[in-house]
């Protein structure tokens, strides 16, 4: 079996496709270690040298995932594209940019097709479950001490991305006036409002129809914000990319949002902590819909939490003397936007998620 060492990329009308046979993803591990090149159109972005010694053995992850994850080792993940994208992708610049901040799985190397990128390899978090898991958990217990964590974790992530780097010098940015920024911002959520409106039919449609109003007069604020900072964000920060492991809770999967049209790399602060707030008051939902949680309690406990997270956040900031990183007044409002996003995507790829962003709206709404 000699031939089966990289894995194999397809192109059929415009579009990649990735094969990894059994074996592959341990042998291009190995062959990283040992600082092989790849064969053309391949190649490694190195950013972290790999463990020199990296156990035989691997074993895929068998979680909720987009992509593939593969373990090898026990020391390492493979996160493989199965639909490589040619052209820019966010996660190798991020990468470069956050080396050195310790609350990530440390990445090692991106590995291309051509301009696609194809696979990252980072390090293996032993023991981590992400927050589909463990947040559930919490929710069901109606324990909130995580939430401080959590917050702290976002707010060292956005310290992280507006501190310079090689590769993003200035890594902080004010909007200019005919620049994007808060210019689309309400056009922006108002699509997403409208398309929630559109997508989402039956007895749910007729209530969020009967709110429309409401919810627009929550994205009210979007029209006179601020030009406040813009930063790289993560962009995807929900529960599910924070993994509570062996060494305490660390954040991954910086590939962004795909299901997001507004492609603009610096946006403010507060779209990731509306996401990831909102991604709390989820949880309380999993946990009431797939644990038999009280309701109420589980609201009560989501609304605590929430509290626990933008304090911790704030906190955060002040502390390290950055608080003009978040501007409050975009957090209700980027949180409507989300709910709306999260109805969308259940309408397009997921319906039976489509009570969780309802449970919460209605709570929200009574
Ligand atoms: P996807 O793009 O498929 O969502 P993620 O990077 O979010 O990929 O990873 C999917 C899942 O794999 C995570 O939810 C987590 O359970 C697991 N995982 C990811 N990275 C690691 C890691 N470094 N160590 C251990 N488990 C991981
Ligand atoms: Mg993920």
């Amino acid at each position: 079996m000699a031939a089966a060492r990289w894995p194999g990329v397809a192109e059929a009308d415009g579009a990649l496709t990735l094969t990894v046979a059994e074996g592959v993803t341990s042998a291009v591990v190995h062959a990283l270690a040992r600082g092989e090149a790849p064969p053309p159109p391949f190649a490694v972005r190195a950013l972290t040298p790999l463990p020199a010694a990296v156990p035989d053995g691997e074993r895929p992850i068998t979680v909720d995932q987009t992509n593939l994850s593969v373990i090898v080792g026990e020391t390492v993940v493979v996160k493989w594209y199965p639909r490589p994208v040619r052209g820019p992708h966010p996660a190798p610049g991020l990468l470069a940019h956050l080396a050195g901040f310790a609350r990530t799985a440390t990445p090692y190397a991106c590995l291309f097709w051509e301009d696609a990128l194809v696979a990252l390899v980072t390090a293996y978090l032993p023991d981590a479950r992400d927050g589909w898991e463990w947040c559930v958990d919490e929710a069901e217990a109606g324990r909130t001490g995580f939430a401080a964590e959590i917050g702290r974790l976002a707010a060292e992530l956005h310290l992280a991305m507006a501190t310079p780097s090689e590769v993003f010098p200035h890594p902080v940015r004010l909007p200019r006036p005919d620049g994007p920024g808060p210019a689309t911002w309400p056009a922006r959520a108002e699509e997403a409002l409208r398309a929630a409106l559109a997508l989402t039919g039956g007895e749910d449609g007729a209530w969020l129809a009967a709110r429309a109003a409401t919810l627009r007069r929550e994205l009210a604020p979007l029209a006179s914000a601020r030009p406040s900072p813009l930063i790289r964000i993560h962009g995807d920060l929900h529960v599910g990319q924070i993994l509570r492991w062996r060494d305490g809770y660390a954040v991954v999967d910086f590939d962004g949002n795909p299901t997001v049209a507004d492609g603009e790399a610096f946006q403010p602060a507060a779209r990731d902590l509306a996401q990831l707030r909102t991604s709390v008051d989820h949880a309380a939902q999993v946990a009431v819909r797939r644990r038999g949680t009280d309701p109420e309690a589980a609201l009560a406990w989501a609304a605590a939490a929430r509290e626990d997270v933008r304090k911790s956040y704030l906190a955060a900031l002040a502390e390290a003397g950055r608080p003009e990183l978040l501007d409050e007044t975009l957090l209700r409002p980027f949180e409507i936007e989300q709910e709306c996003r999260e109805l969308i995507y259940a309408a397009r790829h997921l319906p039976r998620w489509r009570y969780a962003p309802m449970g919460v709206l209605r709570s929200w709404f009574p």
